[in-house]
């Protein structure tokens, strides 16, 4: 099985994505494959990186 994010972990195919979720420090993306039929859900961690203001520029001291 391959963990390549964005691909089928059966088949390598790129995946389709209908949905996702956000939960603490969880990010659910729920995915099939338009190849096998493999569904699942891809998750990844967020990490907290900086304050941004509204357009995205850095917090001046
Ligand atoms: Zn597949």
């Amino acid at each position: 099985m391959s963990q390549r994010p964005g691909h089928c972990p059966q088949c390598d195919v790129y995946l389709h994505y209908d949905s996702d979720d956000t939960n603490d420090d969880m990010i659910y993306y729920y995915a099939s494959c338009p190849k096998c039929g493999w569904n699942g859900i891809e998750a990844y961690r967020l990490e907290f990186a900086e304050f941004l203001d509204s357009d995205f520029n850095p917090l001046e001291d």
